[in-house]
């Protein structure tokens, strides 16, 4: 380790995703929380990305496959929460890296050109300052050595998905999204932080195949089993 590098370890120590503890430099998780992070195992559903025994496929998807890291539970909630709620962005490049068994096995069998992620409205933007799906997606694109685009944009607002009930979820975001980039022929990797119904990841790979993409593949951090 160069000097330079001892001195960013002071500065900027490296934290666990999870609960936030200092955790040696190129770790991402505390042993206690990596014990508490439940993985999304094989065998893998590549429609709905759970495991095979949670599988919640009710419907098809315009997505060809997904897949999620952990199941929102546990230290996983937490990491999320200090993702979205309490203000620390940088858990965004600790979850990619984390991610990345789930995103190299979701597209294992196919080619990606770009690697994009969920928008949130003007609004929520500009409450959280930033999007955390497009700093996940950003980062997991630099591991996987794929360029990043934005493609969407969610011109108005819509009700929180977790505030909806099950099939409201559906209709809540339907026609929530615009595709705002040349996407003709594209085959894409979108990304977004929490899976539940799969219906905002349903809706955004809607658009961008209605939109000429020639496929779209999803990766979440996490998902609700
Ligand atoms: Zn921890
Ligand atoms: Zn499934």
């Amino acid at each position: 380790m160069s000097l330079l590098e001892r001195v960013a370890g002071v500065l900027f120590p490296a934290r666990c995703v999870f609960c936030g503890a200092v955790v040696p430099q190129g770790t991402f998780a505390c042993p206690a929380c990596a014990g508490k992070a439940p993985r999304v195992e094989e065998p893998v559903c590549s429609g709905c990305g759970r495991g095979k025994a949670f599988c919640a496929c009710r419907r098809s998807f315009a997505f060809s496959a997904c897949a999620a890291a952990y199941y929102y539970e546990d230290a996983v909630k937490r990491g999320i929460a200090r993702l979205k709620f309490h203000g620390h962005p940088g858990v965004a490049a600790g979850f990619a890296a984390l991610a990345l068994p789930a995103a190299r096995r979701v597209t294992a069998d196919a080619a990606v050109d770009l690697v994009t992620a969920v928008p949130l409205s003007r609004k929520g933007l500009r409450a959280r300052g930033y999007n955390q799906s497009t700093l996940f997606a950003r980062a997991l694109a630099g591991h996987l050595t794929l360029p990043y685009a934005e493609t969407l944009q969610k011109p108005f607002d819509t009700k929180p998905q977790h505030t909806c009930g099950g099939t409201e979820r559906w209709g809540n975001v339907f026609g929530a999204f615009a595709v705002c980039t040349d996407v003709q022929g594209k085959r894409i990797l979108l990304a977004d932080d929490i899976l539940t119904t799969g219906a905002t990841l349903h809706e955004c790979a809607r658009i961008l195949m209605l939109a000429g993409a020639a496929d779209v593949r999803c990766i979440a951090v996490a998902c609700v089993r």
